[in-house]
Order: structure tokens, then sequence, then C-alpha cells
């Protein structure tokens, strides 16, 4: 599942070659036929990720009424971008010059060749997004809608803090008083996106590994000092995820190392897929256990 950085990831090229643009919508599948046609012709104003969920704006003029599309990959969705789109997954955050090419943007990122523009829908498209330049495809997402301005409010109301879009002391007072108040366990509070938005599988064993931390330990037993640090390193996290496009969760490693972990997922993290493994601390095999229908991989010994 796209965990907040692919998320944020694709706000980004929406920002930087849609957003500005006409929109020509459709829907070639015809699932979101009436939603597709209630944006298309219109201008696309703004692009915007919380936690796992985009939100792209969409109007007339820029004094005209506002609409949304809300997305939500889920598990099997996709975007596909196509012509004048950014590649290089280092510099997506400000953006270089364009590449003509086809870039598939979900848990991970692929680029393929791009022979015609814009190219045939293929597939079970939900959504196309067209303007003259760039085309992005939507495929298999648990979400997709359109919203008044009132329902992008009150859906964004419901998720917790994302340390991209409000990177304050809010955010982290948000966080700490929603997990110090709760007796869930902490393994199942960080995957609760209502106590923080965006995290996944995967951030989620990576964290309370680096942190030392029993998924296990009830939130409200936790020191505030343990629960803010937990927060900062989200956010640290996070921001290396947006602008590599990986799940990079190593500290410290060589030049050799770093490459390495960008290649090949299993060179990636301290825990995460690892069970049976030795622990790469202490040697222990990392276990895994189903919590809240997730796989979650941790070290028993590191983190008793
Ligand atoms: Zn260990």
């Amino acid at each position: 599942m796209p965990e907040g950085h692919s998320v944020h990831r694709i706000a980004n090229q929406f920002e930087a070659h849609f957003v500005g643009h006409r929109i020509a919508a459709s829907s070639p599948q015809g699932r979101f036929a009436d939603g597709a046609a209630q944006l298309d012709g219109l201008t696309m104003t703004d692009a915007e990720a919380v936690g796992k969920q985009l939100f792209l704006e969409f109007a007339e003029r820029q004094d005209a009424p506002r609409r949304w599309l809300r997305v939500h990959l889920g598990i099997y969705g996709a975007w596909d971008f196509a012509g004048d789109v950014s590649v290089d997954p280092t510099v997506l955050a400000s953006i270089g010059a364009p590449r003509r090419t086809r870039l598939r943007m979900a848990e991970s990122e692929k680029e393929t060749e791009l022979t015609e523009f814009p190219p045939p829908p293929v597939g079970q498209v939900r959504v196309r997004l067209l303007t003259d330049t760039a085309v992005a495809d939507l495929r298999g997402p648990t979400a997709c809608e359109v919203l008044t301005p009132e329902e992008v409010a009150a859906v964004i109301a419901t998720l917790g803090p994302d340390p991209i879009v409000d990177p304050g002391q809010a955010s982290e007072d948000r966080f700490v008083e929603a997990v110090r108040k709760r007796r869930t366990p902490i393994g199942l509070l960080l995957m609760d996106q209502t106590v923080v938005a965006g995290i996944g599988n995967v951030y989620r064993a990576e964290l309370l590994y680096r942190a030392g931390l029993n998924p296990h330990t009830p939130g409200n037993t936790l020191p505030e000092d343990v629960v803010r640090a937990l927060w900062r390193d989200w956010a640290h996290l996070l921001n290396i995820g947006v602008r590599t496009g990986q799940m990079l969760t190593m500290d410290g490693l060589d030049a050799e190392g770093r490459a390495r972990a960008l290649a090949n997922r299993d060179d990636r993290h301290w825990v995460y897929r690892r069970a049976g493994l030795p622990c790469r601390t202490c040697g222990t095999n990392v276990v895994l256990e189903v919590a809240a229908a997730r796989k979650l991989y941790w070290c028993p010994v590191c983190q008793a």
C-alpha cells in the first residue's frame, strides 16, 4: 500500500505539471463518468496530499466555486503519468526540467517508454486527467469522488496530523495527546489515520524498531519524550521518503550501503519483511505477527 511519502510525491507531480492547466477529464472505464463530467473543462488550481489521501482542486476561474477530486489509492491503486512529467526522484520536490516519458506512481515508481501522446487508455482507467502536455490515468483506487470544499474540510478533520502539511509544534502536540490518552498498543495507534496520517505497514515497523519500542506497549504508558521522539522520527523519515521516493529507514549508511538500499528493498529496512532473519543489531530472529489484519515485524530483544 502506498504510504504518505508516495502520495506527497504524486501531489508534487500534479502541482508541477497539471496545476494551472485546463483539464479534459474522462472516465474511460465508465465507472466515474458522472464525476469526470463535473470536472471536465475546469482548470486544476491546487494539489494537496494529507496522509494517504490526495486532493485535487478544480475551478473555472480563480473566483469561481471550487470542486475537489479526492483519491485514496488503497492497496492496488496507481497513477500512470505520461507526457511532460518529472522523473528524477531526488528532485521531484523541487521539480527540474520535465521529461517526455511514462511514469507509474504507486507504492513504488517505474518509468517506461512513451511511444505516442496521449497514450490510449489501457485497462480499467477510472479517471483520465489530460492537459495539452501531460496525462494522468488513475486505476484501482479505493476512493475517487468529487467533493465540495466543505466536504473536503470534513474529511481532513477526521485525519490525524501530517508532518509535511503541518510541520509545526501543534501537530506534534496533537499526536502526543492522541497517543497518550489511549490504552491501544502503539503498534496499532501508528496505523490509525485519526492519530497520525500517512503511516502504513513499512514505516510502522521501522519507526517502532528505531525507537526500540515493543509494539504492544499501550499508548497511555509511554513517556511524553518517547512519543515526541517518535513523531520527530516520523517527520524525518517521511521527508527522506518524499525526497528519494523510497522508504529509506536505515541511518548511517555509507555510499555503497545507501546505493544498495535504494536499489533493493531487502537492503532497505531494519525489520520490515525480515521475518525469521537475524536482527541486524542483535542477531535474534525477527518476529512476524498479525496485528489488525496487517503483518507486523519486530525484534523481541531490541524492542523488548
Ligand atoms: Zn535485535
